[in-house]
């Protein structure tokens, strides 16, 4: 390991060129850490838990008051070795009767937009930050999200995913670990973990606000062009 300035300075470049070859515009900024430093992709750990082993450990789970108010608790589904996933907020009215993810109007319009990419929903993983359904629809609060955040974290190392895309302000601003506004993130591409990171709206953003389609559809675009690279 590199252990002068100089050394330092040649691998971070290397790897930034790295980054880029790869479609890799911009990186996450932590705003509340001196560490700003970039994530290399981290190895498979040797400790990595199944679905089934995470699905398991969250039974009955009671570690944040979200628990309270809910019906199920829904997990994610799909396909468990998918090369791209979609993670939302959290569990709605629809969610939470049905113990499935994106299954009222907002799903049903995320289920066209990857059939738009020319996938079945079936073939991608979709999750969300939190798995309990938040009272009214509310966005999750902070110690919610903390609380269930190291679950999604497990289901990703489990998955293995190439490709994330972030569906909405609470998700983009979870895994980015950042207060930046979608709008301000949407479209870009971050690193996550060794992972390429595409924020974009949330199709519940898209029923209010149909103008938001043709960006959406941008960043299917470029979700569909890495596919083709990496299929
Ligand atoms: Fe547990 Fe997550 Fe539900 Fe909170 S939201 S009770 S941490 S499963």
């Amino acid at each position: 390991m590199a252990d002068n300035p100089e050394e330092i300075k040649e691998d971070l470049r290397a790897y930034l060129e790295y980054l880029q070859s790869a479609g890799i515009e911009a990186l996450p900024r932590r705003e509340h850490s001196e560490d700003e430093g970039i994530s290399p992709p981290q190895a498979a750990s040797p400790n990595v838990q199944t679905l089934e082993m995470i699905q398991k450990e969250l039974a009955g789970c009671k570690r944040c008051k979200l628990h309270r108010s809910r019906r199920t608790i829904v997990f994610g589904e799909g396909n468990p070795k998918a090369t791209l996933m979609f993670i939302g907020e959290g569990p709605g009215y629809d969610e939470d009767v049905q113990g499935r993810p994106f299954v009222g109007a907002a799903g049903q319009l995320l289920t066209k937009i990857i059939e738009s990419i020319k996938l079945r929903r079936e073939e991608v993983y979709i999750a969300n930050i939190v798995k309990c359904r938040p009272p009214g629809n509310r966005n999750p609060q902070p110690d919610e999200v903390k609380a269930c955040l190291p679950f999604l974290f497990k289901q990703i190392e489990a998955i293995g995913p190439q490709i994330i895309c972030a569906l909405g302000t609470v998700s983009a601003q979870a895994l980015l670990d950042t207060r930046a506004t979608i709008s301000s993130l949407r479209g870009k591409v971050f690193d996550f973990r060794g992972i390429r990171l595409l924020p974009t709206f949330h199709p519940a953003y898209l029923l209010r606000n149909p103008d938001g389609k043709k960006a959406v559809w941008e960043d299917m675009k470029q979700i569909r062009a890495w596919l083709n690279e990496l299929l």
